[in-house]
């Protein structure tokens, strides 16, 4: 981009703001938007890149969708917020109905929370308080994956795979959990013994202190981009039946679609104690996430000791967050969304393709609408991101993970763009 064209605070970004998982002035591109709409971020200096990303996991109705827009602007003309502590409003309860109705039947109580990682944070203390009401206080640890992936605050963090989450540098003030190694059986295979036999030593020898198993239903991704059976998911649920162990999901990238299935958890024709939601939500418009959970576990905690449940953010709730979360579970649902995901499945199959015969290249892999190219080296991210801009397309790697997923509502022409940057630009890391 030329020099003239960046715009001055962009110096102050270096300078002051921190990025995601950032240094601040590393050194490392950050692009600067003006806008965005439909499948097209519209950068400061007028070039539009079609977007791979949607914003992690989130966008899958598209920017500035016209829908959504209304929805939040009609809630914002009655009120933008009200405290949820002694008062209530149509939008949360509205939310919290759909929310009920789509996900699997035992589920039946809803905690509205501001981010992915706080529901996380909820789901692990809803599991806590479920015990300790039920007379076993010392069931309090968890079991989980290597390679998972729930978020960034502490107790969050405790059950993130401990190399890529750094616990190292946390160490001593870190909750200690109990890692299984992740399962090496296949999406679309059956489950190995080894993998069943690993969570079972577990949870053979941890349930007395153990609250429960937590775990990204089929696709774990932030820690690996992996696709798992979903034999060893239903063998998980058995396993946590049998060992009186609680099972939370946490379908907070999963949920809403992305895998081909509603929630993940219906590829092996399960459900969990817990599951949470959260990025696609809102249609990647605002910060909002739930807890769901069932009759069970909340009556227990409503009837315990204290007979309530710890945890009640200002935020709570937010009517214009719940607004937008209506009007994008309507949209998705109210479109042939199922039919949608398999052929996105299908033209990332096909437009990714190119990549397994390349000799740098470890695997190639694509459920639902996520397309992975996995490098065998990391890539390098202070030229790569450029290259894709250059391109014309929006994709940010991560370690050696080059993937797609991009909006639902992404054309066949926009997505073979998409997939056509991604070969090119790995074919030339070759060089
Ligand atoms: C993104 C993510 C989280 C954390 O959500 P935030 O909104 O970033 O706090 C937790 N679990 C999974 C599986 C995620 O993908």
């Amino acid at each position: 981009m030329p020099l003239s064209q960046k715009p001055n605070w962009l110096t102050l970004d270096h300078q002051h703001v921190w990025h995601p998982y950032s240094a601040i002035d590393s050194g490392l591109p950050v692009f600067p938007v003006e806008s965005a709409s439909g499948v097209r971020i519209k950068l400061s200096d007028g070039r539009e890149l079609i977007d791979g990303m949607s914003s992690w996991w989130s966008v899958i109705h598209g920017y500035n969708n016209p829908v959504i827009n209304q929805a939040i602007n009609d809630q914002l003309g009655k009120m933008a917020h009200v405290m949820f502590g002694g008062l209530t409003h149509e939008p949360a309860v509205r939310l919290v109905e759909q929310l009920v109705k789509l996900s699997p039947e035992p589920l039946q109580t809803v905690f509205l929370a501001d981010s992915g990682s706080v529901s996380v944070e909820v789901a692990l203390k809803m599991a806590m308080q479920y015990w300790h009401s039920k007379g076993q206080p010392k069931k309090q640890r968890f079991i989980t994956l290597r390679n998972g992936y729930h978020g960034d605050t502490f107790h969050a963090m405790s059950v993130c795979d401990p190399v890529t989450g750094m616990h190292s540098l946390f160490a001593g003030v870190l909750p200690q959990q109990h890692f299984v190694p992740a399962p090496v059986s296949k999406f679309g295979e059956a489950c190995q013994p080894e993998d069943i036999a690993q969570m079972e030593t577990a949870l053979s020898k941890l349930a007395d202190e153990t609250a429960a198993v937590i775990m990204e239903p089929i696709v774990q991704g932030t820690g690996g981009m992996r696709f798992y059976s979903a034999d060893y998911l239903k063998a998980v649920r058995e396993l946590c039946d049998r060992y009186n162990v609680l099972l939370i999901l946490d379908e907070i990238a999963t949920g809403f679609g992305r895998t081909g299935k509603l929630f993940a958890c219906e590829h092996a024709g399960i459900s969990p104690d817990i599951m949470c939601l959260g990025k696609t939500l809102t249609g990647g418009y605002m910060t909002l996430a739930a807890t769901l959970t069932t009759e069970e576990v909340s009556r227990s905690i409503s009837s315990g000791n204290p007979g309530l449940f710890m945890h009640g953010p200002t935020f709570m709730g937010n009517p214009l967050a719940c607004a937008a979360a209506s009007a994008s579970i309507d949209l998705l649902i109210s479109t042939p969304w199922q039919a949608r995901i398999e052929q996105l499945q299908q033209l990332l199959d096909n437009g990714l393709a190119p990549c397994r015969d390349m000799s740098h290249v470890a695997e190639v892999r694509c459920l639902g609408a996520i397309g992975v190219v996995e490098m065998k080296e990391p890539v390098d991210m202070r030229t790569i991101p450029q290259q894709f801009v250059d391109a014309g397309v929006w994709v940010r790697p991560f370690g050696k993970l080059i993937y797609l997923m991009p909006p639902f509502i992404i054309d066949k022409q926009d997505l073979n763009t998409l997939t056509g940057a991604v070969v090119k630009v790995i074919a030339n890391l070759a060089d």
